[in-house]
């Protein structure tokens, strides 16, 4: 007989982690408290990135923060507050940002990667959940500069190092891969090891999929407090009604630090706002694209191109601030030859909020406070690409079952 599980937040580490405990006989309720069609999981890039193995909080990035603090077309944004919860976090990101965290990251963040790829294939193969887009040609990162060629060189190499599949491109090879690019671009990395999706499909028909397995999914439902009993949640209050679970799942992304306060303790996570732009018109994009040096992600979804881009840390809010939403669209006019991004695709412009842990490393595990809570959340920039590896992973914790992979760093009660 499985066990009673509620999980907080139906993005996709949520959606992941009730795939799999369903899978495992447990009886699961998703509760969210949007309608669950919008947010990070729905407007993200749809990578599914082994590639990015050096995490956001590495030497340099802090003085990246500060230099573009003042710039409104940045992609990296800081907005300065004397919020507490802020300053803790920007401190505990700038004490992680050495070359240590990185080495430690390394490992853990390429382990993790290839876990979620082979299982979003696992997903794809298995025809579950009807067709959706899983393509294998990895994804490029194009440079107009020597400076930024030599540096995405060097983490190519520590990539081949790590055993992923990467090539380095010269403008001609890249030609044949992807034709219509600005003539002042110099070159590219093709990490073959990557793949893409399309996120909105995936979603819904996640969705669809759980509920006919018998997954109860309550949305515009927001958990409000938790009740205890030393250290057991007994009852988890929400705006329409009580619920008394076996276990809880936390996988409320950029609000779970919130909700952890309301459960006596402390988890550090700042929202990452990210825009994208869809563009319904054929471009010609063919392979998924880093635009380097104006950090934006192209990616051609199922009908459709997708932009996205940015890292705004400016609280939770959702306000779409246009200059960056337009620096995105001539990021593409300038390295793609003949895009013209309309202002009408500029103004149906979404964002998403990313949950940001100090020391680029998702938060997966159960806390040593509370013994029916498990934690899924602070994925960042790889949270597309980490939901069912953490859905895997979390099922596994719950149902007492030897883990996937070593999980020690993920451990929410870590400390900076
Ligand atoms: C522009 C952009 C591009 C990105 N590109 C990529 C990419 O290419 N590859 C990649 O791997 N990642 C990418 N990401 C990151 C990725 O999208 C996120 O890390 C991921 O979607 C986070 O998923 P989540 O389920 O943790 O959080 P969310 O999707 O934010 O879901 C959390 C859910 O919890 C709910 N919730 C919160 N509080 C409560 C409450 N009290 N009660 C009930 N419900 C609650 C919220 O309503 C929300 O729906 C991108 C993100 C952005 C913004």
């Amino acid at each position: 007989m499985g066990k009673s599980i509620l999980i907080i937040g139906g993005g996709i580490v949520g959606l992941s982690c009730a795939y799999f405990l369903q899978k495992e006989g447990n009886q699961v309720t998703v509760i969210d408290k949007s309608s669950m069609e919008g947010g990070a999981s729905y407007v993200n890039a749809g990578y599914l990135t082994p590639s990015h193995i050096i995490p956001l909080a590495s030497p340099g990035m802090m003085a990246k923060g500060l230099k573009w603090m003042f710039n409104s077309s940045s992609p990296f944004y800081m907005k300065p507050r004397l919020d507490p919860d802020f300053i803790r976090w920007a401190w505990a990101f700038n004490q992680s940002s050495s070359k240590a965290n990185v080495e430690r990251a390394i490992p853990l963040i390429k382990d993790i990667n290839l876990l979620s790829k082979e299982l979003y294939s696992d997903m794809h193969d298995s025809g579950e959940l009807g067709d959706f887009q899983l393509v294998k040609k990895g994804l490029l990162m194009l440079y107009k500069t020597q400076k930024e060629g030599n540096h995405e060189k060097e983490v190519a190499r520590r990539a081949a190092d790590e055993g992923l599949e990467v090539t380095e491109l010269t403008r001609a090879a890249l030609d044949t891969l992807q034709p219509n690019l600005n003539k002042d671009i110099l070159g590219a990395v093709h990490y073959q090891c990557d793949a893409h999706t399309s996120p909105n499909e995936i979603m819904a028909q996640l969705k669809a999929y759980l509920i006919k397995a018998g997954v109860v999914i309550q949305t515009n439902e927001e958990v409000q407090r938790f009740e205890f009993n030393k250290t057991t949640i007994t009852r988890v209050i929400t705006s329409n009604a009580i619920y008394s679970p076996d276990e809880i799942v936390l996988a409320s992304g950029s609000w779970t630090s919130g909700l952890a306060k309301a459960l006596g303790m402390r988890l550090l996570i700042e929202p990452g706002k990210g825009y994208r732009i869809n563009v319904k018109r054929p471009l010609g994009v063919t392979l998924p694209a880093i635009l380097m040096e104006a950090k934006v992600a192209v990616t051609p979804m199922r009908n459709f191109t997708r932009f996205a881009g940015t890292m705004e840390l400016s609280g939770i809010n959702h306000i779409i601030r246009k200059e960056r939403v337009r620096a995105i669209a001539k990021a593409a006019e300038n390295f793609y030859e003949n895009i013209h991004i309309t202002d009408e695709e500029i103004d149906e412009a979404r964002c998403g909020l990313r949950p940001v842990s100090p020391d680029g490393l998702p938060y997966i595990g159960r806390v040593s406070r509370i013994k029916n809570l498990t934690i899924a959340t602070g994925h960042a920039m790889m949270g597309w690409s980490l939901g069912p590896a953490t859905g895997k992973l979390v099922s596994e914790i719950i149902s007492e079952k030897p883990l996937s992979m070593p999980i020690e760093g993920f451990h929410p009660d870590r400390r900076f």
